[in-house]
């Protein structure tokens, strides 16, 4: 079970748990992402990156779909990569694309994987809130 109050690379974990079950049904790839979000209300969302050789286009980002699931204003989501030769956390800093999707939606925190021991953090409420934006 995943529930708040738990460590960030818990949740990586929980994404990537995800992540690799829906992966069976794709060709085996060399990285595997999956993200989690949480809704204002408390419930979780998650995602897998669906893309293959033939549709590799930022929709089919883990973080772009798993925000697609999220309403304006939620308040996190993870994002995490693992390499599939060694099993280690890998960047999966959004691109820009997803960057601009996450900004848009108003999702005020950003968590990715760097490796197994570092992750970033992209705080939207914090500049939201500079722009004068207040949160519940
Ligand atoms: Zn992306």
């Amino acid at each position: 079970m995943i529930g708040r109050g738990q460590d960030i690379f818990d949740y990586f974990r929980f994404a990537i748990s995800i992540a690799l079950k829906a992966e069976d049904k794709y060709e085996k790839r060399k990285a595997v992402v999956g993200a989690i979000g949480w809704r204002r209300d408390g419930a979780i969302v998650h995602a897998f990156n669906a893309g293959d050789q033939r549709h590799r286009s930022p929709q089919t980002h883990a973080e772009f779909r798993c925000c697609r699931k999220m309403e304006k204003y939620a308040p996190e989501i993870y994002v995490a990569r693992i390499t599939r030769n060694d099993g280690k956390m890998a960047l999966a800093k959004p691109c820009s694309t997803c960057f601009a999707i996450l900004k848009n939606r108003k999702i005020q925190r950003v968590y990715y994987t760097i490796s197994d021991f570092e992750y970033g953090v992209i705080d939207f409420k914090r500049e939201f809130e500079k722009s004068g934006i207040r949160f519940l």
